[in-house]
Formats: C-alpha cells, structure tokens, sequence
C-alpha cells in the first residue's frame, strides 16, 4: 500500500519534471526562433530594401551637388582654375551615383527595366552636365545657365521620378518583409503557446489523476489501519482508541456509557467439530446480529480472536442489559448453517457502566471489570450477561 502511494508520488513528480522540462524546451525553442525570424528580417531589410532606398536617396543628392557645383560655376562666371576645380568635384560626385546605381542594380527587387532606365536617363543627364561644362570653358556663362535651368533640369526630373519609383518600391517591399516576418513571429507565437496549453492540461489531468489515486490509496489505508479484516469492524486498535475518547468524554461532561466485553462460547470445540471456516462464518455471523441489534451510535470492534467489545454512548446499565439480553437471545434462539451443518453457538457478556468508576478510574479499570465480568459469566456456565459490581 505504501509502496504504491510512493509510486504514485513518485510518477507525478517524474510526470511534473517531464512537463517542466519540455516546458523549457519550448520556451527556449520560441525564445530562439523568433530571435533568428527578427535577425534575419533585419538582414534582409539591410540587404535590400534599405539598401535600396538609401542609394537612390543618395544618388539624389549626389546630383544635386552636382548642380550646384555647376550653377556656382555659372554664377561666379569660373576662370580656367576655378574650372578645373569643378571638374574634379564633379567627376567624384559621379564615381559616386555609380556606385549608388551598382547596388540599386544589384539589389532592387522590382522592374529591372526600370534600373535600365534610371542608367540612361543618367546617361542622358551626363551628356547635358558636359555641354554645360564645355559651354563654361567657351565661357558662354548665359549658355550654362540656361542648359542648367532647362535641360539638366528635365533630364533631372526623369532621374528623380525613376528614382521615387524605385524608392516606393523599396518601401513596399520593406513593409512585406516586416509584415511577412510578423506573421512568422505570431506562428511560432501561437504554436508555442498551443503547445504550452497542451502540457498544461496534460499536466492537469496527470495531476488530477494521481490526487485521485493518492486519495483513493488514502482511504484504503485507513480502511485496513481501522477495520477488521475478517469481520469488517473496528480492529482492536480503532475500538479501544474510540473506547478511551468515550472515557474521556464521560469524565469530562459526566455522562455515563456502557462497555461490554463479549466472547463466543466454547469456541475451539467449535472450530474443531465444524472446520476453521466454519468458526470464521460465526464470527462475521455474530457482527452482523450486532450491527443489526444496536443502534447506529453503538460501536462493536474485534479485540481479538472470538472476543469482542461493544460501546454503547449515553446508556445506562438497566438499558444496556436489556440491548444485550435480547442480542444474546437472539444468537441462542437462532442456528448457522454452513455446508448443511446446523451450527449452533452462544456467547457470554461482561456488561460494566462508567458510571461505576471512580473520578480516578480510566479505560485500563474499565476493560479490568468488563473482563472479570465476562470471566464470572464464564464461570457461572457461559451464554450469559453478568453485570460488573465494582
Ligand atoms: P471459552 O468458552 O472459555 O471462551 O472457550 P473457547 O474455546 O471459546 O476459548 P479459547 O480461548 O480456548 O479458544 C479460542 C479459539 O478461537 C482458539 C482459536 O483457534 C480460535 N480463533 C481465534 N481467532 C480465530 C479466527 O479468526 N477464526 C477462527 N475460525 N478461529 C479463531
Ligand atoms: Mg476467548
Ligand atoms: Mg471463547
């Protein structure tokens, strides 16, 4: 019994262990996934989209200090030094926006012919940057300008609005990727979370079980630490510790009970004559006239061997007599068969009240009596009551 409440014990702990133990796991795993999702969504974003956008941004500016380099030059009507400055600034700004259209090239995710253009509108845009350069050498500044204000300006304009086709389209395709990886994430979100559900209620009905079982294992327990095994009623050590609280009851609010001390008569002859089982069907026959004799409040336990104790709360002796006398009669008019055997038995009572002790007596005197009443019963001939006196 004891073993199997330990196993009991011993499962839930390794079913709690276990359920922790994957428990962690899953968290980790979420913990990790989403970790790697958001690193590479991050990457991704840099590699492309970002990259992208930051590059045509660029380039943008890129040539816009190029006008304006030009648009000074024009403006403070540059000699050949002055000239030759602007040349080289230009030429860097230049390396520049190609290098800014290498990595659109290479990473823009939308219309390639749209890059295509972009190289040959720049082209375009380049072509009129020179006539303006050579029109400044000729020193026609009033030529510059206007190409400036005119032509570059709309080469420009076609530049930019490739440009902000390729811009939006980075930020589409940012937006995709956040909300595809978002999407991810609330996946992986939901899954744990469903697994984590699932441990749970495992864990729950593993719990529940076990607690049912531990309970049920309770009270089996009990049920062999209390009761008789044969009989099915009080065992000895249950009787006499319900037999000592009722002592105690009665010396504490003065209210007298009855105790008497039974065993069965001739009983060996009995067990000889008709077989052991026979005697074991005369001892669950005997609880079971005693049950059904006394009242629900009365308590029978086994003392031992084919001797019994019957408690009875709140009676006087006169009234414990007369329950007795007719219990006794009851089993001296009546026969038990067993394997068409007639068997008949009777029993001897030593009937004692609490009322007879004195404030100092407890249980030991009690049982003392009862046992040399039942003893006097004996002696005066068996299958009968005799009432203590002192
Ligand atoms: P008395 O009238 O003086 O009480 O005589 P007795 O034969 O009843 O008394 P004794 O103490 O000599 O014998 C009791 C017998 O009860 C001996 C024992 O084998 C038997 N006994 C004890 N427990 C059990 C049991 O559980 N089942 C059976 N069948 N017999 C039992
Ligand atoms: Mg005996
Ligand atoms: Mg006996």
């Amino acid at each position: 019994m004891n073993r199997q409440r330990k196993n009991a014990v011993l499962y839930i702990l390794v079913a709690g262990f276990l359920i922790a133990f994957v428990g962690v796991l899953l968290f980790v795993w979420i913990y990790f996934s989403s970790m790697r999702e958001m690193h590479q969504t991050t990457r991704k974003l840099y590699e492309q989209p970002f990259a992208v956008a930051n590059a045509a941004l660029a380039l943008e500016a890129d040539l816009y200090q190029i006008r304006g380099s030009l648009l000074y030059a024009t403006l403070i009507e540059a000699d050949r030094k002055q000239l030759a400055t602007t040349v080289d600034f230009i030429a860097a700004r230049e390396q520049l926006a190609q290098q800014k259209i290498a990595i659109i090239a290479r990473s823009y995710s939308g219309d390639q012919q749209q890059v295509t253009q972009l190289k040959q509108k720049l082209a375009l845009l380049n072509q009129v940057r020179d006539q303006i350069l050579h029109a400044l050498e000729a020193t026609r500044y009033a030529d510059a300008n206007r190409l400036i204000e005119t032509q570059w300006t709309e080469r420009f304009n076609e530049v930019a609005s490739l440009n902000e086709a390729v811009l939006k389209n980075a930020n589409q395709r940012a937006t995709q990727y956040v909300n595809e990886s978002q999407q991810r994430l609330e996946k992986h979100t939901t899954h744990g979370l469903t697994y984590a559900a699932l441990l749970l209620s495992l864990f729950l009905v593993v719990g529940v079980f076990v607690a049912w079982r531990i309970y049920q294992l309770h009270i089996e327990a009990d049920k062999f630490a209390f009761t008789d095994f044969l009989t099915g009623i009080a065992n000895r050590r249950h009787f006499i510790h319900e037999l000592e609280s009722e002592v105690r009851r009665s010396q504490r609010y003065g209210s007298a009970f009855a105790f008497a001390m039974v065993d069965i008569d001739h009983f060996k002859k009995i067990n000889d004559q008709y077989g052991h089982h026979a005697g074991d069907l005369i001892l669950q026959n005997f609880c079971l006239r005693c049950v059904s004799a006394l009242r629900t409040s009365d308590m029978v336990g086994r003392l031992g061997g084919e001797e019994f104790g019957i408690l009875m709360p709140m009676t006087d002796l006169h009234e414990a007599a007369r329950v007795i006398e007719r219990l006794r009669s009851e089993i001296d008019h009546s026969v038990m068969s067993d394997h068409g055997e007639q068997i008949h038995y009777t029993a001897s009572f030593g009937l004692v009240s609490t009322s007879q002790l004195s404030e100092q007596q407890g249980l030991a005197h009690l049982m003392k009596m009862a046992d040399a009443a039942l003893y006097a019963a004996k002696q005066q001939g068996r299958n009968r009551i005799f009432i203590a006196n002192h």
